[in-house]
């Protein structure tokens, strides 16, 4: 069973499924050749692909090119279903630095085939996951820079000020689909300057007022 901490009120939440948000900035949908949608794109990691600070990503060896996608993690820490984006910050807990980990050459070949993505998202050690921030210690999740680096140069840096969908849109339509519980994580999407990292890098991950990962892969 996987954790999701906030060490500042010694909670802890069983992680439950982890939404993740497709193509929630522009600027990122772009560069993988994609259209900005218009309504969320939504897929899922089992929790079973968390690993925390300091752990290490395995690349399978069904892929040759493993991608970092830096994104605000938001955890849930109610209960929720249907509820309206002006409710919606209610049922945040915390806000984290997740990593989603993507097989880019499996996902290619699954998308050109019309195929789910689970097996080029969702591999074990694909969710690096940070503790979390109490909600209210984060003023506003909406204007926070995103850092990430590999070996020590910098390859994302962004803001979450340009998301499409923001966190309260997220939740409403999430929630419209399906029962969030205490536990479940979404993944808010990435900024732009994904790439690969291969056996031996170490990427560090940073989200203002949030937290840093600092993570081997293998
Ligand atoms: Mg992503």
């Amino acid at each position: 069973m996987k954790t999701a901490k906030i060490p500042a009120t010694n909670q802890q939440f069983p992680i439950g499924k982890i939404v993740c948000l497709a193509r929630n900035y522009a600027e990122h949908a772009k560069e993988l050749g994609n259209e900005t949608p218009v309504a969320p794109v939504l897929f899922m990691k089992p929790a079973s692909s968390v690993i925390g600070d300091g752990e290490t990503v395995r690349i399978p060896s069904y892929s040759q090119e493993c991608h970092y996608e830096l994104e605000l993690a938001v955890l849930i820490g109610k209960q929720c279903r249907a509820v309206s984006a002006e409710k919606a910050f209610e049922y945040v807990a915390g806000y984290g630095v997740g990593i989603d980990m993507t097989l880019r050459d499996v996902q290619n070949q699954l998308k050109a085939k019309g195929l789910p993505w689970e097996i080029a998202k969702g591999f074990d050690t694909s969710c690096p996951l940070s503790d979390f921030v109490p909600a209210g210690t984060v003023p506003d999740p909406h204007n926070l820079s995103l850092k990430l680096a590999v070996n020590g140069e910098g390859r994302q840096d962004g803001c979450s000020s340009a998301m499409i969908n923001r966190i309260p849109e997220i939740i409403a339509h999430i929630t419209g689909i399906f029962t969030l519980e205490p536990g479940d994580v979404i993944l808010t999407g990435t900024p732009a300057g994904v790439g690969p990292v291969r056996a031996g890098d170490v990427m560090t991950a940073e989200i203002e007022a949030v937290g840093c990962l600092t993570i081997p892969v293998a």
